[in-house]
């Protein structure tokens, strides 16, 4: 297919943290507002001049410091950005709004504050780590809207003087939607039986929504999606199977290049830094303040195996289910992070349940931060779609034999 105009762009926005958008932002007077996790509530760190980085760790070499500070045991997500905060990477934030989601990403913040990795002349410069619940009850909407309001958005109104009203919330929805519904049609060119967007290239695509300036990505989006509008894809077909990912965080696109490398084309993303659920719309009513329906719909959307009640579960089988349904996927490949403990247990779990109860393929994978040289990644999946493809050589084949036989 021939080269999207603005990808070798996307590539180099997601060189460093600190990139030209991000940069352009901040001599406008804009404010740098870090984060981690889905349950920080992102639409709330979009308020008025504010904008989101969702941190990732580009250009990490070794995790020593970081592991000397944390422990080998705790996920290289965690210890590379406690690495990169303690080099400097992230000195251009205004405020750091961390989740105490896991133990990891915990002691990942409880570090980056006790060693004063932010930038030290920024005196409005805050941290704040906010408890998240583990369900979705009305009970935890209540706790998380406490939450928010007294840990992040008075100290945000308090230093920065930024509007945290019910119509400033209303107007960073509205933002958000915007890049949602962009990134929504084009990933929907994944259902085609040829798309014209490949799994890495939407990846990639899907990241910079994350770690730039809403406003100022949109027009590279509007432009890629008229693009794809018009292109055509290749007459050759590369794959050999297409593939659902689902898994906690990805913000490597090595990874899907290693898949699709490997001859499986990822048509969704069900994993953070991916589309789903981070690029869904959210629907405000009018009769309703919208503080309280952001935090429901972070607890009620969320896809996250951190919330480990019945109905929470069954929602995410079911969820991957129907993914791999409605993007026409031959398979599933569940992936974790390693030494990540949610995701370990939901993998094994899952990808069974996944295999055995819905008669989905799936394949399961641990993997470490960076991981577009794994010899033994690649093996796998090779192992996979070979699979994959007999399954599917073997129905064309009762299928036929089926036909011959009704034709007697
Ligand atoms: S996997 Fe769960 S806890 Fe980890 S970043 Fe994603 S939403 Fe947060
Ligand atoms: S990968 Fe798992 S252990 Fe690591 S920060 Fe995310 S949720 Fe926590």
């Amino acid at each position: 297919m021939k080269d999207l105009k603005h990808m070798i762009y996307f590539e180099s926005l997601l060189e460093d943290a600190h990139n030209e958008l991000v940069r352009k932002a901040k001599v406008n007077g804009k404010i740098a507002l870090g984060y981690t996790c889905f349950h920080m509530p992102e639409v709330l760190l979009n308020l008025g001049e504010c904008f989101s980085v969702r941190l990732r760790a580009p250009n990490m070499g070794s995790m020593d410091i970081a592991t000397y500070y944390m422990a080998s045991s705790a996920c290289e997500y965690s210890r590379a950005l406690l690495e990169r905060a303690i080099e400097g990477n992230y000195h251009f934030l205004d405020a750091m709004a961390g989740v105490d989601c896991c133990e990891a990403m915990n002691r990942c913040m409880e570090n980056m504050e006790l060693l004063e990795t932010n930038d030290p002349t920024k005196e409005k410069f805050f941290w704040t780590n906010l408890d998240i619940p583990c369900s979705d009850d009305e009970d935890c909407v209540n706790h998380l809207i406490e939450q928010v309001s007294r840990n992040f958005l008075k100290p945000l109104h308090e230093k920065y003087g930024v509007d945290i009203s019910d119509g400033a919330i209303r107007k960073s929805v509205e933002e958000h939607n915007k890049i949602c519904r962009l990134i929504t049609e084009i990933g929907e060119f994944r259902t085609e039986i040829k798309p014209v967007i490949t799994g890495a290239e939407f990846h990639k695509i899907c990241l910079v929504t994350y770690i730039c300036p809403k406003e100022d990505v949109i027009p590279y989006l509007e432009e890629t999606l008229e693009e794809i509008k018009t292109r055509e894809a290749d007459v050759k077909n590369h794959y050999r199977a297409r593939v659902v990912v689902v898994g906690s965080e990805i913000d490597d696109p090595e990874l899907i290049e290693l898949i699709e490398d490997n001859g499986a084309l990822v048509v969704a993303d069900r994993f953070c830094y991916g589309s789903f659920p981070g690029r869904t719309e959210i629907i405000l009513n009018e009769e309703e303040d919208a503080l309280t329906q952001v935090c429901r719909r972070y607890l009620k959307d969320t896809e996250c195996p951190r919330q480990c009640s019945n109905h929470k579960v069954q929602y995410r089988y079911d969820r991957a289910k129907q993914l791999a349904k409605y993007f026409h996927a031959d398979g599933v490949i569940y992936e974790q992070m390693k030494f990540c403990t949610y995701w370990s247990f939901e993998r094994t779990l899952a990808s069974h349940v996944l295999q055995n109860e819905y008669g989905i393929p799936s394949l399961s994978i641990d993997r470490p931060y960076r991981s577009g040289t794994s010899g033994q990644l690649r093996t796998r999946v090779q192992a996979f779609v070979e699979s994959l493809e007999i399954k599917m050589i073997k129905a064309r084949k009762n299928e036929k034999e089926e036909t011959i036989k009704g034709g007697k």
